[in-house]
């Protein structure tokens, strides 16, 4: 493991972000404007490089033509231009689409593309969602997940967050007849492999850029952060400027059983974490949203759906069920399809929001990390 679970570079991790040059999409445009400056370009080379990298989706200098060769050949001295290699692509029976991308050290990490859903974050009917990941595999080691199976191996850098949004609409202008510039994603849930708030400040940045107008232009209200629950980074996250939007991976709704399903319950209690989305709420004023896994026999008793209730309508939060997805190697099950019914109608009885998330989206997070595992394991 390189790195603490929260985060925390080790030298050598240290020194895999340092040895390279960095690349150009890691940096703010205001970043790449000290470059321009200091070269003595005019302000709208700087939009002709960002239409290029963000609108048209360029992956080589090379196709960035209508800049000058020789700006080309500076921007080339100073930062790299590292797209995704795709590696296996998989269709779910849900509707969904994983893919298994390269990054350049060679490491694997996964995002899903979902279908259109009503009922999963944004609030319109035909959202291009996707799900990416903020680190390489995950120190929290959540029972229910194969992305903490490895442990942690490190943090993603902001450009490697950037490019799951741009290869995968790389992959989808593929699928038309014609290629066509522009967002084609334009919903994120930050819920892949990895703890995002682990890795804050690179994700921040990613965000930042994916939400920028001269960048991914992806409103931030349709930009969902998932955490396991980490106090004090919720907290920091209240204090941001962007509306960005927040959700809980709770699974439990009692201590002795979330903890049985996440250990990161052990260092914060639920009293804890609930104390830092009450600030959150109150800072921020928006609408929380609540995972909830269902597993049979472990968190879907009768007691937890009115425990759950009562902290969604304390908090005003939305909850998500979502039937376990089995990982192999792991003993859990997905309760009955009446079982979760009951479980949603008790929480709704109690006069709590839920939804309970059927076929789409089952991809993600429960399933988070298979696709890597098994390319790792497989010949
Ligand atoms: S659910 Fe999230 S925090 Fe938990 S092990 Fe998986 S990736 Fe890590």
């Amino acid at each position: 493991m390189l790195q603490t679970p929260e985060g925390g570079l080790s030298p050598m991790a240290g020194e895999i972000a340092a040895a390279s040059r960095p690349d150009v999409k890691s940096l703010a445009a205001t970043e790449l404007a000290a470059a321009f400056r200091e070269w003595g370009e005019p302000a709208y080379r700087l939009r002709q490089l960002l239409d290029g990298l963000y609108r048209r989706r360029a992956t080589e200098w090379g196709q960035l033509t209508d800049l000058p060769r020789r700006l080309r050949e500076r921007l080339a001295e100073r930062f790299t231009l590292q797209p995704l290699a795709l590696e296996r692509l998989q269709s779910e029976p849900d509707g969904a689409t994983k893919f298994l991308w390269r990054l350049p050290d060679g490491e694997h990490i996964e995002s899903v593309l979902l279908p259109a859903n009503p009922a999963l974050y944004g609030e319109g009917s035909d959202r291009r969602t996707l799900c990416v990941s903020t680190q390489v595999g995950c120190g929290f080691g959540c029972r229910f997940c194969a992305s903490g199976l490895g442990g942690l191996r490190r943090n993603l850098l902001p450009f490697e967050i950037v490019e799951q949004v741009l290869a995968a609409e790389r992959w989808r202008a593929d699928q038309t007849a014609e290629p066509r510039p522009g967002r084609l994603i334009d919903n994120l849930v930050i819920m892949g492999m990895g703890e995002p708030f682990a890795n804050y400040e690179r994700v921040l940045a990613a965000l930042r850029i994916l939400n920028a107008p001269w960048g991914g232009s992806i409103g931030a209200r349709r930009i969902t952060v998932s955490t396991c629950g980490l106090p004090h980074q919720i907290r920091r996250f209240a204090q941001e400027p962007e509306q960005f939007r927040l959700a809980i991976s709770l699974h439990g709704a009692a201590d002795a059983v979330r903890s049985r399903i996440m250990p990161v319950n052990k260092r914060y209690p639920l009293a804890e974490l609930l104390e830092a989305c009450r600030e959150y709420r109150r800072r921020k004023g928006k609408l929380l949203t609540l995972e909830y896994i269902l597993i049979r026999g472990v968190n879907d008793a009768p007691d937890q759906a009115a425990r759950l209730a009562r902290i969604a309508r304390e908090l005003r939060a939305k909850v998500n069920l979502i039937p376990y997805n089995p990982v192999p190697g792991l003993a859990w099950e997905r309760p009955e399809p009446d079982r979760q019914k009951a479980f949603l109608h008790r929480i709704r009885a109690a006069g709590a929001a839920a939804t309970l998330r059927r076929e789409k989206g089952a991809s993600i997070q429960a399933a988070c990390g298979q696709l890597r595992l098994r390319a790792e394991t497989e010949p």
